[in-house]
């Protein structure tokens, strides 16, 4: 089986990032206050109360509808989904069904085959998120359970594919695309747990297809879906049929599980919400103004900083990073913008990623500094890597980011060009006069077998005399420079 025949959709539900909750006054930022603090009579449902439509909530939906290129209805309704479990106390979630606030419309990814493609929508619709249950112990063998209403009736939208991905990749890139749309216009913070989860249908060609629910992270997609390949290529290699079922995904193990039982849509007796009247909100979507979104901005850094496609995807591929480097090449006197862009594209964002640090972590003007050494050769990319280290180093031990040139000189990296002479180096090092020569003359003594077989024609000893040479100027010296001058000292191989 190949690969192009694993079938992919997914349904995207994101909390809306508005100050009150849906239905009514309570606020939306109960992260870090106790739980039951942020609740009313309306979202306990308590009886008597009616719900009010949050105006905001509905903006923030249209504009991610507009900016994904959806239809937004002449008329949508809200409707009441009916089922039991302890984290919805009304025993109904109010959300919509037939007649959603939006159809259609498509997001752009690149597609494995590196091409851009248009992954198709079905719809977008608004509904309430639920409360929450604790599992005291674990979910398995769990004491008891504890409840928290606080989240009950915070907005989310709904963002429905069509099955039109074909790896689990493929489908990370959609996510990643959706989240930072969703980011740069405003209506979405990603940092806040629990802000996104997803559901993902997957199927492999001719075989039944398989529902993985509420996935809680980006990456866990991804392994959800790589996991759930694997499961069904090996039943159907022992010819076994792949069930049409509902299954969990385990985060801490990387597995997806069997759910016991599967709901029907005819479970839920949806019917059209009775305290809430039809949305005609198509005349609004004229006043509804889109800022540059990510494409846009990936194309002017293009135009405008001559950043290459790869760098520009990725630096525009999230709004801080975007922003970051923006601000390091801001007014750019010092003709940084392509240093920039793969310092912070490739090295910082390489860096942040190993530490699970956040870019908004990083000094703009002390990186900015740190950029100015590399351009100007004042010290070398490798010796570059070790001062943003110690920057970020700072950052986890809560201390403030040292300035580049201190770290530089307290470490002792200024680089030495050629032979012990000092570069333009502006501030004078305290590195003793090491000479690049007597070093290489020391590496070549200590050993004799390299330098015979570079000389008898196996210049792949080269590599292991400059690597000696490089591991004894610790970074202080240019790599080319260094694989330069030990050539030139050992003369060609076979005395050519
Ligand atoms: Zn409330």
């Amino acid at each position: 089986m190949i690969d192009a025949d694993i079938i992919v959709g997914l349904e995207v539900h994101c909390q809306l990032d508005t100050r009150s909750k849906l239905f009514c006054g309570c606020s939306t930022d109960y992260r870090n206050d106790g739980p039951n603090t942020h609740i009313c009579p309306v979202c306990l449902g308590l009886p008597g109360t009616m719900p009010v439509l949050n105006k905001r909530v509905i903006e923030y939906a249209m504009k991610v509808a507009k900016s994904v290129n959806c239809t937004i209805a002449d008329e949508s309704e809200f409707a009441r989904k009916n089922y039991f479990y302890p984290d919805l106390n009304k025993a109904y979630q109010i959300t919509q069904y037939d007649k959603p606030l939006a159809e259609g419309g498509y997001v752009e990814i690149e597609g494995d085959d590196g091409k851009e493609r248009k992954i198709q929508l079905t719809r977008i619709h608004v509904e309430e998120d639920p409360g929450r249950l604790v599992h005291m112990g674990n979910a398995e063998r769990g004491r008891y359970s504890l409840v928290d209403y606080n989240r009950a009736g915070i907005p989310l939208i709904e963002i429905v594919s069509e099955p039109d991905m074909g790896s689990p990749k493929e489908a990370r890139k959609f996510l990643n695309k959706l989240r930072a749309t969703l980011e740069y216009l405003g209506v979405f913070d990603s940092e806040k747990e629990g802000s996104l989860r997803v559901d993902a249908n997957i199927s492999l060609r001719g075989s039944e297809r398989v529902e993985i629910k509420n996935i809680t992270s980006y990456k866990g997609v991804e392994k959800a879906l790589t996991f759930e390949i694997t499961r069904q290529k090996n039943l159907i290699r022992r010819g076994i049929k792949v069930e049409r079922e509902t299954r969990h995904y385990l985060e801490a193990r990387g597995i997806t599980q069997s759910a016991r039982s599967k709901e029907l849509e005819n479970d839920y007796r949806y019917f059209p919400e009775p305290d809430l009247r039809p949305l005609r909100v198509q005349p609004w979507l004229k006043d509804i103004v889109l800022p540059e979104l990510p494409d846009a901005r990936r194309e002017r850094f293009v135009q405008q900083y001559g950043c290459s496609l790869n760098h520009a995807r990725t630096l525009t591929g999230e709004l801080k990073m975007a922003n970051f480097y923006e601000a390091v090449v801001a007014g750019d006197g010092n003709g940084l913008c392509t240093l920039a862009a793969t310092w912070i594209a490739d090295t910082l964002a390489g860096e942040l990623n190993y530490r699970s640090q956040g870019i908004d972590v990083v000094d703009a003007k002390k990186f900015t500094g740190l950029l100015v050494l590399l351009k100007t050769g004042t010290i070398t990319d490798k010796s570059g890597v070790e001062v943003l280290r110690v920057m970020l180093d700072a950052v986890n031990q809560q201390k403030v980011m040292e300035d580049p040139r201190t770290i530089v000189d307290r470490l002792d990296l200024w680089k030495i060009s050629e032979a012990g002479s000092l570069s333009s180096g502006v501030i004078l090092p305290k590195i003793g006069q090491i000479s690049l020569e007597v070093v290489i003359e020391n590496v070549k003594k200590e050993n004799p077998k390299a330098v015979d077989d570079y000389r008898s024609g196996q210049t792949g000893a080269l590599n292991f005399l400059v690597g000696q040479v490089m591991k004894k100027t610790r970074g202080k010296f240019d790599p080319n420079d260094i694989n330069r001058r030990v050539r030139e000292s050992l003369g060609d191989p076979l005395g050519k």
